[in-house]
């Protein structure tokens, strides 16, 4: 678990995972609106080198960066109400394909997840701070998790 006090400091933590992202990696952000899913990701691109700003999905479901070190899918599902609505996204495609996928309200469709994947979830404490933690599914994401903490020494 990882405290953070400023925006800025979640997006630096995020910034962090960028080396290590692969084709092919999920990461599902889980957390209340306004938990600062989205500013993660904004770090993740910053790592990735994307130059394009980075807003919210909320209403396109997925916004792409294919400019940096790697694809970055971005989606967020909060509007959506039923998994079959995840085909005409191009959902299965993404996941599976070039880039790393971050996955915004992706616990909301179970069934749709991949076999591994890393679940990021950010809680809010008393005072606004910011309370990161990564939980690994998959061999992959064991993996990923591992580096990753290592790097940003400290247990996530
Ligand atoms: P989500 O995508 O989870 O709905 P956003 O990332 O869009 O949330 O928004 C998070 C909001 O919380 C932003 O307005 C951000 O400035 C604010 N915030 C305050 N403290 C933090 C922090 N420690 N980490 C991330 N965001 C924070
Ligand atoms: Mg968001």
């Amino acid at each position: 678990m990882r405290k953070t006090t400023s925006p800025e400091a979640t997006k630096q933590l995020a910034l962090t995972l960028a080396p290590y992202l692969r084709p092919g990696d999920v990461v599902v952000l889980s957390g209340d609106l306004g938990a600062g899913k989205t500013q993660f990701v904004q770090g993740v691109a910053a790592g990735l080198g994307v130059s394009a700003s980075v807003t919210s999905p909320t209403f396109n479901i997925l916004l792409s960066y294919p400019e940096g070190a790697l694809p970055l899918y971005h989606f967020d599902l909060y509007r959506l109400e039923h998994s079959d609505e995840l085909e005409d996204t191009g959902f299965y495609e993404t996941v599976d394909g070039d880039g790393a996928t971050f996955i915004e309200w992706g616990e909301k469709f179970p069934e749709a997840l991949p076999y591994g994947y890393l679940e990021v979830s950010i809680g809010v404490d008393v005072d606004g701070n910011r309370l990161v933690q990564a939980h690994a599914l998959g061999d992959r994401s064991r993996q990923l998790l591992f580096v990753w903490a290592k790097d940003s020494k400290s247990r996530l």
